[in-house]
């Protein structure tokens, strides 16, 4: 049965791809490019000379069906200017059409910048994290969409150009608070650069440091909400309520506990207290 195979390609540097990603892109009968000129110092520099077509954001749809025809006839992979296809790149439309057309798709392990920046950045990863891609341009749109997940608690990865990328760590300061982040620029390249600090840092670094290349910013999550310890006076008067109530002392106790950060016991000995006074 064709396959359609999904192959990441290098993000930067060349010798960043799999054996297996070099034997299928010289085995299969053609090649889905993003663009067709970037691919083709790729395959020259492994001299694979499989044909190709281009595949790429705006024929994304018009091109579904001649790559269902080259799939007739054998196997086709699809490559995107750099990195994982699907991922902030064309892809997911193609693949969803396939599987709906019952054929088999089959993605290989490979070179992608948030996963790479994500392990190098020092932020935490065993809690998960959250994939953001690409942020939207406007101001206020940018505003709104890190206000929706300025209570995340996984770390945050995004895409960003690097002309926005002093706007953005602004507005991500202002939204998020200056917590610690990342910005990862030109991973794999000649001039790979980790700036790791918190975020009004890293502005003043860029502010100062014009970005050039490519970057991912990397955010921490929220963190963790400060636990809401009652006064005294709060948690007397919250006991005196409830036992005024008819409620026992022992009951009393252990929902004040829930909700007031005090232990158990000490509200308990408030309450004996209160009884003998
Ligand atoms: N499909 C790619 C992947 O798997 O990572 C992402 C493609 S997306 C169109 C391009 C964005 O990825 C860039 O704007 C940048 O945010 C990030 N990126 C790609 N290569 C990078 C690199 N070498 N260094 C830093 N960021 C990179």
């Amino acid at each position: 049965m064709p396959t359609l195979f999904i192959v990441p390609t290098p993000i930067g540097n060349l010798e960043d791809i799999t054996l297996r990603a070099l034997r299928v892109l010289g085995e299969v009968k053609l090649i889905a490019a993003e663009d067709t000129r970037t691919s083709r110092v790729l395959l020259q520099h492994y001299q694979i000379e499989t044909p190709m077509t281009s595949y790429h954001e705006h024929n994304k749809l018009s091109k579904l069906d001649a790559i269902f025809a080259a799939l007739a006839g054998g196997d086709v992979a699809l490559i995107s200017d750099a990195g994982t296809p699907g991922i902030s790149d064309p892809g997911y439309e193609l693949i969803q059409a396939a599987l709906a057309a019952g054929i088999r798709v089959e993605a290989l392990p490979g070179a992608n910048a948030a996963i790479t920046a994500l392990v190098a950045s020092g932020l935490d990863t065993t809690g998960g994290f959250v994939f953001l891609g690409f942020p939207p341009r406007k101001t206020n749109d940018l505003r709104a969409f890190l206000a929706d997940i300025a209570d995340e608690p996984r770390t945050l990865i995004l895409y960003e150009s690097p002309y926005r990328l002093v706007d953005t760590l602004h507005i991500a300061q202002d939204v998020l608070g200056d917590r610690p982040a990342c910005v990862g620029r030109e991973l794999t390249k000649l001039h790979e650069e980790y700036t790791r600090a918190p975020l009004s840092e890293i502005l003043a670094y860029y502010e100062s440091h014009t970005p050039r290349g490519e970057v991912v910013l990397l955010i921490a999550g929220a963190p963790p909400a400060e636990p809401d310890i009652w006064d005294e006076a709060r948690v007397r008067a919250a006991l005196h309520d409830r036992l005024a109530a008819g409620e026992r002392l022992k009951d009393a106790a252990k929902a004040l506990a829930a909700e007031s950060g005090w232990d158990r016991k000490t509200i308990y000995a408030l309450g004996v207290q209160e009884k003998s006074d």
